[in-house]
């Protein structure tokens, strides 16, 4: 079963082609990294599939239905940015509630589920702290948090580390590694970063210029480049 479906998605910005005719199928429960240099239209992909951007032709199907309209609260996704866009002054609990309550869930469910989320993430004690006085890397678990009580079937992160420094950066890619094995949904995943792509990716697709150049497992693409911007961008042999 197939997760997400870009069918001939193109967005132009003006007369500026950003994404041409682009195609991408998801299989259910992958974890699918989109790699290319900065400005090759990586978020602006991953905002068509979550609904921010509208595309200018083609579609998006989730889990087979054709979402290309439908509202981005609608599609049964979770984004987890660069930036962690938390609400600076509310609680890490009021954070991860907050999406909950304004959908009108009931008070005990809000509570496991955040309850389960901070156990997953390991934010326990951080639940009654603003995001003022977190660490980098633990206001990004916050972000995935906000994601996770939700219960999507689809995660979306647009490079989640770039602001972390190395050693972070490494603890919370074994961290969304380990929570893609536990909770088996599917995550596209974009990054610059070759050694994230190679480490987390079960498939890479490789883009530039708003066209996906190779899509294969990171062995595949790592030893059988198709073309001379794989392999340059990849470092691969020869
Ligand atoms: P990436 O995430 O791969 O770095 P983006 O998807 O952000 O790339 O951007 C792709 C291209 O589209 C870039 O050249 C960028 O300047 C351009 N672009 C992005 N958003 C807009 C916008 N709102 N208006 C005009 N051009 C944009
Ligand atoms: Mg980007």
């Amino acid at each position: 079963m197939t997760s997400v479906v870009v069918k001939d998605v193109s967005l132009s910005f003006g007369a500026y082609d950003v994404l041409k005719q682009l195609n991408l199928d998801v299989p259910e429960g992958e974890f699918l990294v989109l790699l290319g240099p900065s400005g090759c239209g990586k978020s602006t992909l991953l905002n068509c599939i979550a609904g921010l951007l509208d595309v200018s032709d083609g579609q998006i199907f989730i889990k087979g239905k054709n979402v290309t309209w439908e509202e981005p609260k609608d599609r049964g996704i979770g984004m987890v940015f660069q930036s962690y866009a938390l609400y600076p002054q509310m609680t890490v609990e009021g954070n991860l509630s907050f999406g909950l309550k304004t959908a009108g869930m009931a008070r005990d469910e809000i509570s496991t589920r955040v309850a389960r989320a901070s156990e997953i993430l390991q934010i326990e004690p951080l639940l009654k702290r603003k995001p003022a006085a977190l660490s980098g890397g633990q206001r990004q678990r916050v972000a995935i948090g906000r994601a996770l009580v939700r219960d999507v079937d689809v995660f979306l992160f647009d490079e989640p580390l770039s602001n972390l420094d190395a050693k972070l950066r490494s603890e919370l890619r074994v961290e969304i590694k380990r929570l893609h094995q536990k909770l088996a949904n599917t995550m596209i995943y974009v990054t610059h970063d070759q050694i994230e792509a190679m480490t987390l990716a079960d498939r890479i697709a490789v883009m530039k210029g708003g066209v996906i150049q190779q899509l294969d497992a990171p062995q595949v693409i790592y030893n059988k480049p198709v073309n001379r911007f794989v392999a340059g961008f990849l470092g691969s042999p020869g």
